[in-house]
């Protein structure tokens, strides 16, 4: 038996010492927050929930091996929430959604818009082609010819192929005009063939499920302790320097933002994870947000993208967790993504008076937007939280406050990256940045990958020893 010290109590990181207990080892985990799940959270103000996480796991059809992941991990024990849809746009009295239903969603997209009846039959084409490639065991067989176009469009280039105004705003709003319509159509692929749907109890009561399994499979976890430096000698770490001591261990894991192989142990990133960094199809991201309680009836359910004079938000409501505000009342909360530079502004500026006077002020400009689309709500939503780019940083020392790794341009297919840090012998990377664009089930099978290859890693050197005596 080894024993495995990772470093960070996130999904990868909670994912890699639960693989590491099933294959024997001894595994501790030093998470510096005072809890673990790191992006994957939410927290409680003035008697509501805010949920911070999830819109969609990927790995929610029984039929899957990421559902069969989530299922090691402890992730899913209490179920999975299937929503009617994933968002919706409006414009005045029209409305579409990304409904479940592949046929409904081409039905509503043709009445809306019947002249762009071709490029819905291509698009919804690529979606169930796309559905080949989600990890169905039922895989509709099909080809990916119908893909191909895709793979060169970003999501502005795929709505400027249709002339509805609202069939244009539902495609480039969702994730952002910029990123490659492929990623997408691959969310609508999972999402229509139920493989992209809520853990029952939100974010934060899925990071303790899959902290109670590692604990339950012996697994010690430490919260609220940072990792100060992994201690080496040459290729070769011995032990981490935490705030508390020293720890020796025969395997480490950099399941932390992957900055920390240079910041703990003074080694250089991967190759071909520095040229990630500056490969120009790739896009750091964040992004700012506000939570309200609300007390009037919502015109809206689940995710609703808005598009308005100033750009367009996100809003969120979560009557499907009844748990998370009082009867009666719901939570609100808003999204505005934000690239690099203005997530680096944030954190320049962060516990100053002017990063406090710009979080009112983003909270009055969001409550001012919400009542322009939606006048009804005027007088019912009261204030409960801002946060930033900064506050990621903070949290979870994500460099310039991303929590996804980069978002894809066209013409990039993503490719997963090793685990394996130059120089070193017996310290592995688990993080979401080893596949663009990051996300809970590339987080989860990171983890996955640094356990299994530090298994065969043990095994490997034991069959050494023992042929060599
Ligand atoms: C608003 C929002 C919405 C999202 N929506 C989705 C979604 O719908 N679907 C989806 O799949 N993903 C979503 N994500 C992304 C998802 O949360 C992340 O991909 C995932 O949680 C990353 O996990 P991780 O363990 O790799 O990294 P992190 O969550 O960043 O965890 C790293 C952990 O390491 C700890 N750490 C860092 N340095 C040290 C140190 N020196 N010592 C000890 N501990 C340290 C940090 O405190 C942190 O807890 C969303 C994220 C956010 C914020």
């Amino acid at each position: 038996m080894a024993k495995v010290i990772i470093t960070g109590g996130g999904v990868s990181g909670l994912s890699a010492g639960i693989y590491a207990r099933l294959s024997g080892h001894e595994a501790v985990i030093y998470e510096a927050h005072g809890v673990p799940g790191g992006n994957l959270t939410g927290w409680d103000r003035g008697g509501y929930h805010i949920d911070n996480c999830v819109h969609w796991l990927t790995g929610t059809n029984e039929k899957t091996d990421s559902y069969r992941m989530w299922e090691t991990l402890g992730a899913l024990g209490a179920g999975v929430r299937r929503q009617p849809a994933l968002y919706s746009v409006s414009d005045g009295d029209r409305r579409i959604s990304l409904h479940r239903d592949v046929e409904k969603l081409r039905s509503e997209m043709k009445s809306i818009s019947p002249r762009d009846g071709k490029e819905i039959d291509r698009l919804i084409g690529a979606i169930r082609a796309a559905q080949a490639f989600c990890g169905l065991d039922d895989a509709p067989k099909t080809t990916e010819l119908r893909l191909l176009p895709y793979l060169f469009m970003s999501a502005r280039d795929l709505s400027d192929r249709f002339s509805d105004p609202l069939l244009k705003t539902f495609i480039s709003s969702f994730l952002s005009p910029g990123f490659g319509s492929i990623a997408l159509i691959f969310v609508y692929a999972n999402f229509c063939a139920g493989n992209a749907d809520l853990p029952v109890g939100g974010s934060l009561a899925t990071a303790r499920r899959m902290a109670e399994r590692f604990t339950s499979l012996g697994g010690t976890l430490h919260t609220g302790v940072r990792v100060l430096k992994i201690c080496r000698d040459g290729h070769t770490a011995r032990s981490v320097l935490t705030e508390h001591g020293e720890d020796g261990g025969d395997y480490f894991v950099i399941a932390a933002d992957p900055s920390a192989a240079e910041t703990l142990c003074g080694a250089p990133l991967p190759a071909a994870l520095r040229r990630m960094g500056s490969n120009k199809k790739l896009m750091k991201f964040s992004s700012v947000h506000c939570a309200f309680a609300c007390s009037a009836p919502l015109p809206f359910c689940g995710d609703e993208v808005v598009v308005d004079g100033d750009g367009c938000f996100t809003l969120r409501e979560y009557s499907h967790e009844p748990g998370f505000a009082p009867e009666g009342r719901n939570v609100v909360q808003s999204i505005v993504f934000c690239g690099e530079s203005d997530a680096d502004e944030f954190i320049a500026r962060a516990g100053s008076d002017a990063y406090k006077r710009a979080k009112q002020m983003i909270a009055s400009r969001m409550y001012g937007r919400i009542v322009r689309k939606y006048p009804q709500l005027s007088g019912s939503l009261d204030l409960l939280d801002v946060w930033t780019p900064a506050t990621y940083a903070r949290f979870t020392g994500g460099t310039s406050g991303c929590y996804m790794s980069y978002a894809f341009g066209s013409g990039y297919i993503p490719h997963r990256i090793g685990c394996r840090i130059p120089g070193l012998d017996n310290v592995l990377l688990a993080t979401q940045w080893q596949m663009p664009p990051g996300g809970l089930p590339t987080a989860a099978l990171s983890g996955r990958i640094a356990a299994e290859q530090i298994d065969s890693m043990y095994r490997a050197r034991r069959t050494r020893r023992i042929a060599a005596n």
